[in-house]
């Protein structure tokens, strides 16, 4: 079983990652939260090189709860139909 990759203020992130995925389940709705909240910064940014690490990891996450079923809107998972 993978590990989260989650890497937040040098401390790791010790549990298993969503199958398949990159991150654990806290942690790939942090990194969407985090990506859209730097996303929104992105006109003050004298340099992008950050912001875009963190819309690709955004981006990412987005694209792998969106296939899991996670509905941004409700913030939660769709129940299965
Ligand atoms: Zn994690």
């Amino acid at each position: 079983m993978d590990t989260c990759t989650w890497i937040g203020q040098g401390e790791c992130c010790t549990q298993a990652s969503i199958e398949g995925r990159s991150y654990c389940t806290d942690h790939i709705w942090l990194v969407y939260k985090e990506g859209t909240r730097l996303a929104r910064r992105k006109k003050d940014l004298k340099t992008v090189d950050s912001v875009r690490t963190w819309q690709t990891l955004m981006d990412e996450a987005v694209q792998e709860l969106e296939e899991e079923g996670w509905d941004f809107r409700l913030e939660r998972w769709e129940p299965e139909t």
